[in-house]
């Protein structure tokens, strides 16, 4: 796992947001026990009674150290990982249990039978254990896991023999509790126990068994996402991270059934053009909407970006189809670029499609989840599978595997957000040999490169030549003897493309977040651009309360340009008298804090 990672080098607009964010909050935010984040760990402030949710940071921060870590290899990294981890597990009780919470208000103390609770006790906890197994992948020392189990098997304890409902010790239909199914499996693969097991196992059954839920039964039969608990989209996600990772460990296919289902469901409709899952029409900006209902203000919260980004990971682990890779790749470019800022530091909370950009402040869960999102994207990448080597993400980047017992080494160039072009050069992982010398055959085997939700065709040279490259469960796939020096170009036609959408309102009640406060019974028409894996973006300002007065005639709609630069990059769409630029590449933090993507059509 380790040599895999650290074979990976990325570079273009994505490896310049992971390197900011490697520099910026990863250093910057956690650097030793005494930073905030951590300091909440102290005894002196757990005696203060505070408790709260921001003891997330610390699991989240672990995880992505020891990615960063892994993939780096940085000393600087690996010590900051490991005082941080030690200062913790220092802290660890006698009974096993680590976290933020005084003794009198936690988890166990609570809740009724009835009520859920509104304390994140077991979510801190699922955090860390997920941290800390991450920092034996990381390090090898099997310390950091062995605390990660005492803490599980507390938890246990508590459970089995205290009778503790998981649910009802998380918020959000008892999804918040029951999220720790994730860490739970990620721990299981490095200590395989029978009470870890038992765990996982209970999570499953209380997301089934919790009357106000039923997660898997009413996925299995096809649900709306949003008609399932109160639909809250980062933790449910998060549990579908979770049954995607039970399902690959026990094989219980209900769990691949339901797993299909939430991705049905929220692709049909509950994602951006971004690549974010979104809610905030008819209840909360952070609960799945009704899936008939649509308005131009989309909210994506940047967790649930990082979440839909891992579940999509899992299934393409189980499935091997291109497909989850394309979701990866148009949510990497579009919905993650939108929320970080160019310093690698801040994050937007919630991103919207047209209308603010809402930052919250450094201590909001949303900057941590942005950080591990970038942290992630390398490893997304690439594959090496039996057959060959497989491309999620296209972007300028580096990647040695040993396929079939030989060392290759595959360079990617060409800036493929901005031409629709990419190009692989292969070699031995050594220097190129001078053009007299006779190249080293690298063996036989299949280079598959994903093809693009938004392509609707390809072409494929080998070393100058077309050639026929034939899509397989999502990947355009070439397999052939390879040689060192061939090059393998593709080529996605890149022009303009446009949706089109409807906002209907229809009466649907007179909360505070819903429009019927406003707008009652009308139906209004939008469009928005985007080209090659690229949506395009102002920002102008348009909100619900205040609608912009900005809207192209269809005419005008129909004879939107894309303007490339002298060398073939796309720029800026022009519509109407307005120019958009590429969302990816407008940082927030840095100019208006507002972005708009839908156009009326008048
Ligand atoms: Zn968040």
């Amino acid at each position: 796992m380790l040599t895999t990672v650290l074979s990976i080098i990325v570079g273009g607009m994505l490896g310049h947001a992971v390197d900011a964010g490697y520099h910026g909050r990863l250093a910057q935010y956690i650097n030793s026990p005494q930073s905030y984040a951590i300091a909440l760990f102290s005894p002196e402030s757990v005696q203060k009674g505070k408790g709260g949710w921001q003891g997330e940071h610390a699991g989240k921060w672990l995880y992505t150290a020891s990615k960063a870590y892994e993939r780096t290899g940085d000393p600087a990294v690996l010590d900051r990982l490991t005082s941080v981890a030690d200062y913790l597990l220092s802290l660890q009780e006698e009974n096993g249990y680590l976290g933020c919470y005084r003794e009198d208000k936690r988890y166990y103390h609570r809740p009724s039978p009835e009520a859920m609770t509104v304390d994140w006790d077991t979510w801190i906890i699922a955090y860390l254990i997920k941290g800390l197994t991450e920092t034996t992948v990381a390090t090898g020392n099997a310390k950091y896991a062995d605390a990660a189990l005492r803490l599980t098997e507390f938890l246990h304890w508590t459970v089995f023999d205290q009778g503790i409902k998981i649910a009802q010790t998380g918020q959000h239909s008892g999804m918040a509790g029951c999220g720790m199914l994730d860490p739970l499996c990620d721990l299981y693969l490095l200590r395989p126990t029978a009470k870890v097991k038992e765990m996982i196992d209970r999570c499953i059954q209380e997301l089934d068994e919790t009357p106000c839920l039923q997660l898997v039964s009413l996925l299995e039969k096809g649900y709306d996402v949003a008609l399932i608990g109160n639909g809250k989209i980062y933790e449910m996600t998060r549990c579908l991270t979770g049954l995607a990772k039970a399902y690959q460990l026990f094989g219980d296919k209900r769990l691949l059934v339901a797993c299909n289902n939430f991705w049905n469901s929220v692709t049909s409709s509950h994602l951006t053009t971004l690549g974010g899952p979104w809610g905030g029409i008819n209840f909360c900006w952070e609960l799945f909407n009704r899936a008939a209902e649509w308005a131009p203000y989309e909210v994506t919260e940047t967790c649930s970006v990082m979440e839909w980004m891992h579940f999509n990971w899992e299934m393409l682990r189980i499935t091997g189809d291109g497909k989850f890779a394309s979701e990866i790749e148009k949510t990497s470019y579009n919905a993650l670029m939108a929320a970080r800022a160019e310093d690698g530091l801040r994050w937007i909370y919630y991103v919207r499609t047209n209308g603010e950009l809402t930052p919250r402040g450094d201590w909001a869960c949303c900057w941590s989840s942005g950080m591990t999102a970038l942290e992630d994207i390398p490893c997304y990448m690439y594959e090496t599978r039996k057959s060959g080597i497989y491309v999620n993400i296209i972007e300028e980047s580096a990647y040695t595997a040993e396929v079939k017992g030989r060392k290759v080494r595959i360079d990617q160039t060409a800036d493929y957000a901005l031409t629709g072009k990419a190009s692989f050069v292969l070699g031995t992982g050594a220097a190129m040999k001078p053009e007299n010398e006779k190249a080293e055959k690298l063996g036989s085997f299949e280079i598959a490169v994903h093809l693009p939700q938004w392509a609707s065709s390809y072409t494929v040279k080998v070393n100058g030549k077309e050639t026929d490259g034939k899509v397989k469960n999502g990947y355009i796939t070439l397999k052939r003897s390879w040689k060192e020096g061939d090059v393998l170009d593709l080529e996605f036609p890149y022009t303009l493309r446009s949706i089109e959408k409807t906002w209907e309102y229809r009466n649907a009640g007179s909360k505070e977040h819903n429009f019927s406060n406003w707008y009652n019974g009308f139906t209004k028409h939008y469009v928005s651009y985007m080209a090659g894996p690229l949506v395009f973006a102002t920002d102008h300002l348009d909100r619900f309360e205040k609608q912009s007065p900005i809207a192209v005639s269809r005419d005008e709609a129909a004879k939107a340009e894309l303007l490339l630069s002298e060398d073939g990059k796309a720029q800026a769409v022009k519509v109407g008298g307005t120019t958009l630029r590429p969302i990816c590449l407008m940082p927030p933090f840095e100019g208006e804090q507002a972005r708009f993507i839908w156009f009326q059509l008048k």
